[in-house]
């Protein structure tokens, strides 16, 4: 038997990104993948079938090895043949011998009597069929435990874009054109909540809106342009996008893979390109003929049932954007938001990476809330973030001048040139002092002494350098949901280990606690079928979902085990609600670490294991998980939304979501005195944390581990260094006995006084 390399078999970014490159129609682009993977299986034959939902069959759509002019002629029933049934059970098939298997169905002309041995595996998303990858092979027997694992492994980490070009395969009505919205002038200024700080001046770019600003769609219109033109978009369209999906894999390796691939599709798909070219060819310009079809095209997925598509909405509309701005020769770079202010309803995960990649400046959104993930992304990335509670927004002209002061929670439009003059002197002042980062100390102290210890909550790799930069004395909290989000399947041991030992490579020497898988909620990952959930933040959730898919969970702690082997290792698990859960979790660390060691893998024998308090229910039984836990973290993000029962992301009750509410306060120190009883490691990780004027009181409590973005590190540290802790300890105490949150507020006043942090945020 050929000895398969399977290490090798993933396909890797390149080579994925060369089909796109060789491929000139998406029946060409599903042919390189079959081609692509019977070379990495050294199978005779690939085959790829579509499954047609509305006539319920799997149609043959490519194929390397078998006769190419069965391709679109052969069908199956869901449930016939050895593919069928591998697509109605969602289940791998491998026969050693096909022809003498029960299910086996043969089809006259297709040529695949020759092929004895035979494996097919669904492609999936989620619970939805997408279609079946079949590998077969002359010799009888050929297929292993191993080959089946690895195909498992290329369709989910194609499922997603097969899945577009399905899509966009099936759409077969045409479009309508759509109704102009008018424009709006009288806004001025609007108050928002900060989602992520800095501020930025940029020239507004509204995602819902057209494709063109009605000026430049006329002065485009005026100029003749012919059937070449659009070529030469089309063409340039590609160029760009390839060139994107290099320069975002390259920068955010961790997280984001072929995230422009639906675009890219799109521009491979004859049957979009086909109908600009029908309706050029009919007489209309080029730039109506884009506009028309993309409008057809966005009315056809919003009709697809599931949430998930709408992402694909967006993927529409920038295809069309920028095929109407190469048209009009108005920025021919891929960068082509260049200092653009986003303005759109609400974004996913996968757009702000996109975004970034093309270089935009800010975000103002009318969906999500500050402690969001969304938010808490746009942080890591350094892009200043606004909610505003104001759809008018969404009608402001493509263009408008935008100041978001993502410190003051404002939006200017249009503003005055003294407004801009007085933004961007700002902004000059603040890249010229390099603000308190160049004075930040290795350790930090009070006034009076007391040590406190500042690490840093971290998202992406890329924080991770942040950390160190600003001195931070550890990870408090790695996110390694983040990784999960953006991509279209859930990542192996192998991968998750590479991206984690890249972050205990960076931080040797220094404390890495990692919290495990925590989605659900508003971290949904796409390719998981969550079903319906009328509350998703107290759905499958956290520890939850990991406790339930035992495998993924095992892979996720055996790479983090593996890759920690010689770090300062601590693992907390999210969403703790019972001693129950934690127990069971934790014997999960031991298990791996047991496996591991009898496998003679290098693994960490000991970390320390924690969990977070995010919970009401563990305040009743939380001198008992004290005695089974290394260290509790306190996420005050979720620890407030479920004590207070106020949804974190919905800005309409944000006012409150109060972090000092009295019931807030006592609880934390109910956790605070628990912890130091039975002497285990207490910190706080949640946003509370970011506000100096809470912070006095944290430490007044007891607590001396803070863990916060690590961007904020110099300006946390300079506020301790100026705190006496025993006047915190005294102001801590006297804020305990106020029962009324007007009460507690009220002395909270009167310490931002004394301690000099700024007036209430
Ligand atoms: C928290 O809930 O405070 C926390 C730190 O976790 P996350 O924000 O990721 O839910
Ligand atoms: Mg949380």
């Amino acid at each position: 038997m050929t000895k398969r390399d399977h290490a090798k078999m993933i396909c890797d970014a390149g080579e994925l990104s060369g089909i796109f490159k060789d491929a000139t129609s998406l029946e060409a682009f599903l042919q390189e993948i079959a081609e692509m993977v019977s070379q990495h299986m050294h199978s005779d034959v690939c085959s790829i079938y579509l499954f047609d939902d509305q006539a319920q069959k799997l149609v043959l759509k490519a194929t390397k090895g078998l006769n190419p002019s069965s391709i679109g002629t052969i069908s199956l029933k869901l449930g016939e043949g050895l593919t069928g049934i591998a697509l109605k059970e969602m289940r791998a098939i491998c026969e050693r011998q096909a022809s003498k298997s029960k299910g086996y169905r043969h089809f006259e002309g297709i040529g695949e009597e020759q092929y004895e041995s035979f494996l097919a595996v669904p492609i999936l998303h989620g619970r939805v069929r997408i279609g079946v990858m079949v590998i077969q092979n002359a010799k009888s027997n050929y297929f292993t435990e191993e080959d089946i694992k690895a195909l498992m492994a290329i369709t989910t980490q194609m499922a997603n874009t097969i899945e577009m070009a399905k899509l966009l395969m099936d759409l077969e009505s045409r479009p309508q054109p759509k109704q102009e919205q008018e424009e709006e002038k009288g806004l001025k200024l609007l108050k928002g909540k900060i989602g992520a700080g800095g501020f930025a001046i940029g020239r507004a770019v509204v995602l819902d809106s057209a494709l063109l600003s009605p000026a430049e769609e006329r002065a485009l219109l005026e100029r003749p342009r012919m059937m070449k033109d659009f070529h030469q978009a089309v063409q340039a369209a590609e160029k760009q996008l390839e060139a994107l999906q290099q320069q975002i894999e390259a920068q955010f390796s961790d997280v984001a893979s072929m995230i422009f691939a639906a675009q890219i599709l799109m521009l491979k798909d004859t049957a979009f390109v086909g109908a600009i070219e029908r309706l050029i060819e009919q007489g209309h310009h080029p730039a109506e003929a884009i506009r028309m079809t993309d409008e057809g095209y966005i009315r056809l997925f919003e009709k697809l049932p599931n949430a998930y598509l709408q992402e694909r909405i967006q993927d529409v509309q920038d295809v069309g954007r920028r095929l109407m701005k190469n048209l009009a020769g108005i920025n021919t770079q891929t960068a082509d938001y260049t200092d653009c202010i986003i303005i759109g309803m609400e974004l996913f995960p996968s757009d702000i990476f996109k975004l970034v990649s093309r270089r935009i400046k800010g975000i103002i959104l009318l969906r999500g809330g500050v402690t969001s993930h969304l938010s808490i992304l746009a942080r890591s990335l350094g892009i200043p973030l606004i909610i505003v509670n104001e759809k008018r927004i969404l009608n402001i002209a493509q263009g408008t001048q935008i100041i978001l002061d993502c410190e003051l929670g404002n939006v200017h439009i249009d503003p005055a040139d003294s407004v801009v003059r007085a933004y961007a002197q700002k902004e000059k002042d603040k890249a010229e002092t390099g603000g308190l980062a160049a004075q930040v100390r290795e350790s930090t102290f009070t006034k009076d002494g007391e040590r406190v210890k500042l690490l840093s909550n971290i998202n992406l790799l890329g924080d991770a350098a942040v950390a160190l930069s600003m001195k931070s004395e550890g990870i408090g909290l790695y996110r390694t949901e983040f990784p999960f989000l953006v991509r279209s399947n859930f990542p192996s041991e192998e991968e998750q280990y590479i991206i984690y030992q890249k972050l205990t490579d960076m931080m040797k020497g220094k404390e890495v606690t990692f919290r495990t898988l925590d989605i659900g909620g508003d971290k949904i990952i796409s390719y998981y079928d969550y079903g319906h959930e009328n509350n998703p933040f107290l759905g499958m959730r956290s520890i939850r979902f990991s406790l339930r898919h035992k495998d993924l969970f095992r892979a996720q702690i055996r790479a983090i085990l593996r890759a920690g082997a010689e770090a300062e290792l601590k693992i907390m698990f999210p969403m703790i609600s019972s001693l129950d859960e934690f127990l069971e979790a934790k014997a999960m660390v031991q298990t791996c670490i047991k496996d591991l060691q009898r496998e003679k893998i290098k693994t960490h024998r000991a970390p320390k294991i924690g969990m977070m308090v995010e919970l009401p229910s563990v305040l009743e039984i939380i001198d008992e998980l004290a005695k089974e836990a290394d260290f509790f973290s306190i996420g005050t993000n979720d620890f407030i939304q479920y004590m207070l029962g106020v949804d974190r992301t919905n800005e309409r009750i944000a006012d409150i979501y109060l972090p000092h509410h009295p019931a807030i306060l006592r609880a934390l120190r109910k956790i605070v005195l628990a912890a130091k009883q039975n002497g285990i490691g207490l910190s706080i990780c949640g946003d509370m944390v970011h506000n100096q004027t809470y912070v006095p009181y944290l430490l007044g409590l007891g607590i001396r581990e803070l863990s916060l973005d690590a961007r904020l590190v110099p300006k946390i540290q300079s506020f301790i260094q100026g705190l006496d802790m025993g006047q915190a300890e005294d102001r801590a105490s006297k804020i305990l006995q106020h029962n009324t949150i007007d009460g507690v507020e009220a002395a909270l006043k009167k310490d931002a006084k004394i301690f000099g942090s700024p007036k209430m945020e």
